[in-house]
């Protein structure tokens, strides 16, 4: 292979550009692989990535995409054999160095995850980073131990990372989980990932916000941050926690010290692009157990040539489930 298909941003003198261009085959770097990318997958932070004041890269050209999965083809390390099948997420993937929405790309050896056995290529990318992190947060409330009938509480429930967490709570055998969502036309299919009951922001939130209002949540996954998380933490029961993801709705949180003093409340931070290599590992190894909840997720599959419309429609907050993009597909 001399040349290769990928999706490439540009800025050059505060002119942006984006689309499809052919890139030349280079001689693989030190402590790299080469990777045929089978599969990548669209996350918010492509969206940014991929318009111009994204602020998420800082250096031009180059190929967005935090995600990647796909097979060994170039390698000079006999730990990571030209055939094994692997996925990255996160790291400088997409950001700092260039990432999945291409149809090979070379990544360092550190970066690298086996793919685990029980999935594919492109159920690791329906799962993504979205996936990744709501299992993060998910492992990190089961640390927690509350009875299965807790009372739990998901917001941004028809996004990646919200919808995913709905479903890995429920085959974990929880009870009662309160899906947050602005969508109405959604409520059937988060019912069927395993919320019990779904609610707008509007009716979770007091009319008047509160110090310290009526106890009734045992944890909530949060990936919108802003007024609903503020509305929110005072809700939270004696000894309740709140796992934060995310910032769709805004990154400032507004709260008192008094649930922490009074309830002895804890607020967990979530973070998918650091994680130490062994916890990314076991969270893999924990996605692939429930390999069958990816059959119940809301995806679309797309070409390379067809990530414009699914960044505008990130951007504009009109993007439901998630988007894989196939590599295999000539555009
Ligand atoms: P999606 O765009 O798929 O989903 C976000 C969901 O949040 C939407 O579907 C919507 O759900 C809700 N939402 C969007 N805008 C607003 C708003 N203005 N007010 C209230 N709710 C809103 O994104 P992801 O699920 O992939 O990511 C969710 C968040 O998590 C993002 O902020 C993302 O940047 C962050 N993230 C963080 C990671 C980490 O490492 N911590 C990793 C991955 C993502 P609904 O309409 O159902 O209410």
């Amino acid at each position: 292979m001399d040349n290769f298909l990928a999706f490439e941003v540009t800025q050059v003198e505060n002119v942006f550009a984006r689309g499809v261009i052919r890139k030349e085959n280079e001689s693989l770097k030190e402590q790299q692989v080469n990777i045929k990318v089978d599969y990548s997958d669209v996350n918010y932070k492509d969206a940014l990535a991929s318009s111009k004041k994204g602020g998420v890269i800082r250096d031009y050209p180059r190929v967005p995409g935090i995600d990647l999965a796909g097979e060994i083809v170039e390698s000079q390390d006999e730990n990571w054999p030209v055939g094994k099948k692997v996925l990255v997420t996160g790291y400088g993937l997409g950001v700092s160095a260039d990432g999945g929405f291409s149809q090979y790309q070379q990544v360092p050896v550190e970066w690298l995850v086996a793919l685990p056995e029980a999935l594919t290529t492109k159920e690791a990318m329906t799962l993504g980073t979205a996936g990744f992190t709501a299992a993060l947060a998910v492992q990190a409330l089961e640390k927690e131990q509350l009875p299965k009938e807790s009372s739990l509480v998901v917001t941004g429930a028809s996004g990646g990372v919200g919808s995913i967490a709905v479903a890995l709570l429920h085959r974990l055998g929880y009870t009662n989980i309160l899906a947050v969502s602005r969508k109405k036309e959604q409520v059937d299919w988060l019912l069927e990932l395993g919320a019990t009951q779904i609610v707008t922001p509007e009716e979770i939130l007091p009319e008047t916000p509160k110090v310290l209002a009526k106890q009734t949540i045992s944890a909530v996954i949060d990936t919108v941050g802003g007024n609903l998380l503020s509305g929110l933490l005072p809700q939270l029961q004696y000894g309740g926690a709140a796992f934060l993801c995310g910032n769709a709705g805004g990154i400032k949180m507004e709260t008192t010290v008094l649930p922490f003093i009074l309830r002895g409340i804890k607020v967990v931070g979530i973070d998918s692009v650091n994680v130490q290599m062994p916890l990314r590992k076991t969270t893999w190894d924990f996605l692939a157990e429930h390999q069958a909840m990816i059959q119940t997720l809301n995806y679309q599959e797309i070409r390379l040539n067809d990530l414009d419309s699914t960044i505008e429609a990130l951007l504009a907050g009109e993007h439901q489930g998630r988007t894989i993009v196939d590599m295999e597909v000539n555009v």
